[in-house]
C-alpha cells in the first residue's frame, strides 16, 4: 500500500487522482453534483445519482475498486483545502483539532472551505482509519512579508481577517518544483509565476518563495478573470452594493465580470479568441493588460526579474495571449521566440535573451500527493 488517493472538491465537482509516487496510477471524477450529476473516468462519461460529495464519492471509489485500486492500494488521503488563514504554512495531517481549526476559518472562503470538508468527512466515514492530510491553498504564500500581506486598514477591520492570504498555492508549489527539472538549471531567483485559467494570479518567487501576488483576501483581487473582475476600487464596489443589494453586487463581481462582462458573455479564452469583434478583442486586450501591469508591481517586489514562467489552461496553451504579454514585458529583457512560442515549448526565449520564459504545465494534484506523502513521512 503506496498510492495517495487526491481529494479535490469544488463547489458543485469532486475531482479524484491517485499516485504511486511521481506515477498517476488513474483519475475520476464527477461534475454537477446535487444536479445531473456525471461521473467521468477515461473517456467514460456516465449520469449518477450524487446528491452531495459523499455519494459523489462513493462513485468514484467504486469505479477505482473496479481497477483494484481502492481500497487495497491506498495508504492515505490528501486533500485540496483552500483557505488555510494565517494559521496553516504547510501541509497538515488530519485530526479533531484541525478539523476546528478549517471550520473556523470557513468565514474567509464560505464557498470553498465548507465543501473540502464535505470531501474531509465523506473519507473519514467510509475509511476511518485511513491517514488524511490537508494542503492548503494559501499555504504557499505564508512567506509574503507583512506590508505586503496586510491592508492599509484600522485594526478593527484586520481583526475580520481582511489580509492578503493569496490562493493558487499548490500550483506554485508544484511550479517551484517542476520548473527546473524543465529548464534543466537552477531554479531562477528572481520568478514571476503566471497561473493563467478561469482564475488568474501572478505570483514574485524569490529563492523560492512567495514574496508578493496579486490574489488577496479572496481569489478575486488582482488580475483580469474568466467572471471575476480582478482589483476593483473599494469605493466601486460599496456603490455597487448600494444599487443591487449585496448579493447582487457579489454575484456581479465574481460571476459576471472579468472577461464575460467585458466581451458580453464569453469567460472561456479559447472561446473568447475565436469569437472576434471589437469587445471579445477588447476583453483578451484587458487580461493582458491586467497581467502586464501586475507583472510590474511583481517583479519590483522581488527587486528585478530573472526569468518568467506561464503555466494554467491559458499560460499553457494560448500563444497570442503568452505573446502579446511577453511584448508589454520587453523593458524587463524578456524577448521570446515566436516559433517556440507558437509550438508551446517549454523554453519560449531567445537564446541571448536576459530573461528565462518557459512552460510549466500545472499540476496541483501531483503536488498534493507529494505533500501528503512527506507530512505523514
Ligand atoms: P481553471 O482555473 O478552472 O483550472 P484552467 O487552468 O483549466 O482553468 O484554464 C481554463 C482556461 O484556459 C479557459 O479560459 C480556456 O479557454 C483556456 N484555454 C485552454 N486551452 C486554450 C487554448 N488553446 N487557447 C486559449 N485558451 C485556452
Amino acid at each position: 500500500m503506496t498510492a495517495i488517493l487526491v481529494l479535490n472538491a469544488g463547489s458543485s465537482s469532486l475531482k479524484v487522482a491517485v499516485f504511486d509516487g511521481d506515477e498517476l496510477l488513474d483519475e475520476a471524477s464527477v461534475e454537477e453534483i446535487g444536479g445531473t450529476a456525471r461521473l467521468s473516468s477515461g473517456s467514460e462519461k456516465v449520469p449518477v445519482a450524487a446528491s452531495d460529495h459523499a455519494s459523489a464519492l462513493e462513485h468514484i471509489l467504486s469505479t477505482l475498486a473496479t481497477r483494484g485500486l481502492w481500497p487495497d492500494r491506498i495508504a492515505a488521503a490528501g486533500h485540496r483545502v483552500v483557505h488555510g488563514g494565517t494559521i496553516f504554512d504547510g501541509p497538515c495531517r488530519i485530526s479533531p483539532e484541525v478539523l476546528c481549526d478549517i471550520e473556523k476559518l470557513n468565514p474567509l472562503a464560505p464557498l470553498h472551505n465548507p465543501v473540502n470538508l464535505a470531501g474531509i468527512y465523506a473519507l473519514a466515514e467510509l475509511a476511518p482509519e485511513m491517514p488524511q492530510v490537508a494542503c492548503f491553498d494559501t499555504a504557499f504564500h505564508r512567506s509574503i512579508p507583512e506590508k505586503e500581506a496586510r491592508y492599509a486598514l484600522p485594526a478593527e477591520a484586520e481583526a475580520l481577517g481582511l489580509r492578503r492570504y493569496g490562493f493558487h498555492g499548490l500550483s506554485y508549489s508544484a511550479l517551484v518544483e517542476r520548473l527546473p527539472q524543465v529548464s534543466g538549471g537552477k531554479l531562477p531567483s528572481r520568478l514571476l509565476a503566471c497561473h493563467l485559467g478561469n482564475g488568474s494570479s501572478l505570483c514574485a518567487i524569490k529563492n523560492g518563495r512567495s514574496v508578493a501576488t496579486t490574489m488577496g483576501y479572496s481569489p478575486l483581487e488582482g488580475l483580469t478573470m474568466g467572471t471575476r473582475s480582478g482589483s476593483i476600487d473599494g469605493n466601486a464596489v460599496l456603490r455597487l452594493a448600494e444599487e443591487m443589494g449585496l448579493e447582487r453586487a457579489g454575484d456581479i463581481l465574481n460571476r459576471a465580470s472579468g472577461l464575460k462582462g467585458l466581451s458580453g458573455g464569453i469567460s472561456d479564452m479559447r472561446v473568447l479568441a475565436g469569437a472576434g469583434g471589437d469587445m471579445a478583442d477588447f476583453a483578451i486586450e484587458h487580461f493582458c493588460h491586467s497581467v502586464i501591469r501586475n507583472a510590474g508591481a511583481m517583479v519590483a517586489s522581488m527587486g528585478g526579474l530573472d526569468a518568467v514562467a506561464f503555466t494554467g489552461g491559458i499560460g499553457e496553451n494560448s500563444a497570442d495571449i503568452r505573446e502579446q504579454i511577453c511584448a508589454g514585458l520587453t523593458f524587463l529583457g524578456v524577448r521570446i521566440d515566436t516559433h517556440a512560442n507558437s509550438d508551446n515549448a517549454m523554453g519560449l526565449h531567445l537564446s541571448d535573451a536576459e530573461v528565462g520564459v518557459w512552460i510549466v504545465p500545472a499540476a496541483e494534484e501531483w503536488t498534493i500527493a507529494r505533500l501528503t506523502a512527506s507530512c505523514l513521512a
